[in-house]
């Protein structure tokens, strides 16, 4: 299962774009049809992935980016059932191409700075 080393790549990436000692509370991804990611096994290489460290119950949120089948004479074909790929055009018969769902990015994260700890001494 690969998606274990991407929820840890997502983790460290989003670790790295929040301030020191802030608390990560949900990051949101891209993920493409074609980026040989399976949702479910990403969310739950999530949960293992920040279970029981300084991010826990931060959440995982997938924007699941579907692969568009497109004719060069009439656009996009939503006829297409997923997971299934036309070779050519229901309408005009010309061969269709592919855009899109390769996605596999983190688009923000949504974080809240702790407050400044106070250890009780007064200066
Ligand atoms: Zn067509």
């Amino acid at each position: 299962m690969h998606e274990m080393g991407i929820a840890l790549e997502i983790l460290r990436i989003a670790g790295e774009s929040v301030p020191d000692g802030a608390r990560i509370e949900r990051v949101a991804v891209a993920v493409g049809e074609l980026s040989a990611v399976e949702p479910e096994l990403l969310a739950a290489a999530w949960e293992a992935a920040v279970a029981g460290g300084p991010q826990a119950g931060a959440a995982l949120e997938i924007d699941w980016r579907p692969a568009r089948q497109t004719c060069a004479a009439c656009g996009e074909i939503p006829e297409r059932v997923p997971g299934s790929w036309l070779r050519l055009c229901p309408r005009c018969g010309m061969p269709l191409g592919i855009e899109g769902g390769g996605e596999l990015d983190v688009l923000r994260v949504v974080y809240v700075e702790d407050a400044e700890e106070t250890d009780g001494e007064v200066a």
